[in-house]
């Protein structure tokens, strides 16, 4: 993995996610390289990996507190954020950066709304502030309940064991967690759901179009079936009846 720092010029990005005013990405490029990674794109803006493949390079925006600092204090009235859209907050490298949780303690300080959506249990190292903050959700990506399907599709990415433990220690500190199952990757919905559903509030379901990166890998693992429009929607209706009124 490349690690370089770089600085960044604005940290708040404006957002057409519904109900988020603003994304924040700390980092360019994601340690977690998910072979579907919608966030591939990312590498244009970058000056040194416009070539790279994507999951050996972060660039990490180690100003991004200051330039954050300056926007909130310019704003008139506090927004929500999103932390993040095209990286993961809490890959590996925030362990050391921190970039994350600085971002939280600043918003939180300007009194912005927080949205974080992530696939690591390293949140959890953040429950002192987020326990704080009255206008907080977090978000766990959690796209199948296989891990032998995780290690191939999110290599370097948490467990879903690990994940689940993180959840529940979210929920257990009443923040009331949600869940992320997107795109609908080979699993078992039943078995997801008896492992998730003590500790979600909602979970919200998405099949995602993911196929073009990844036909040729399903294909050579026999998978071609979970690429099927048949097989998105026998998931989603199945995750959406388990789920009931949690599912969105
Ligand atoms: S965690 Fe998200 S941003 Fe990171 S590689 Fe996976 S899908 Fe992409």
């Amino acid at each position: 993995m490349e690690i370089t720092a770089i600085t960044a010029r604005t940290a708040l990005v404006r957002s057409k996610i519904p109900g988020v005013d603003y994304v924040i990405n700390p980092y360019l490029g994601c340690g977690h390289g998910c072979r579907y990674c919608y966030a591939v794109f990312m590498r244009k803006y970058s000056r040194q990996h416009q070539q790279a493949p994507w999951g050996t390079f972060v660039e990490v925006k180690v100003n991004l507190p200051e330039v954050l600092r300056a926007e909130l204090r310019r704003k008139k009235r506090p927004g929500r954020a999103l932390l993040s859209s095209v990286c993961d907050p809490y890959q590996p490298v925030e362990g050391k950066y921190r970039l994350t949780r600085q971002c939280l303690e600043i918003l939180g300080e300007y009194g912005w709304g927080i949205d974080i959506l992530t696939r690591s249990p390293l949140v959890c190292r953040d429950l002192d502030i987020l326990t704080g903050l009255p206008e907080v959700t977090v978000g766990f990506s959690i796209p199948t309940d296989d891990d032998r399907v995780r290690k191939i599709l999110e290599p370097h990415a948490p467990p879903i064991g690990a994940r689940i433990a993180a959840l529940k220690k979210l929920h257990d500190a009443g923040l009331h967690p949600w869940v992320f199952i997107a795109p609908m990757l080979p699993m078992n919905p039943a078995r997801l759901h008896e492992l998730i559903s003590p500790y979600v509030s909602r979970v919200m379901l998405d099949p995602l179009n993911y196929r073009g990166q990844v036909r040729g890998l399903f294909h050579s693992l026999g998978w071609d079936y979970a690429l099927t429009d048949a097989y998105a929607s026998e998931t989603w209706e199945t995750l959406s009846r388990l789920f009931g009124n949690k599912a969105h």
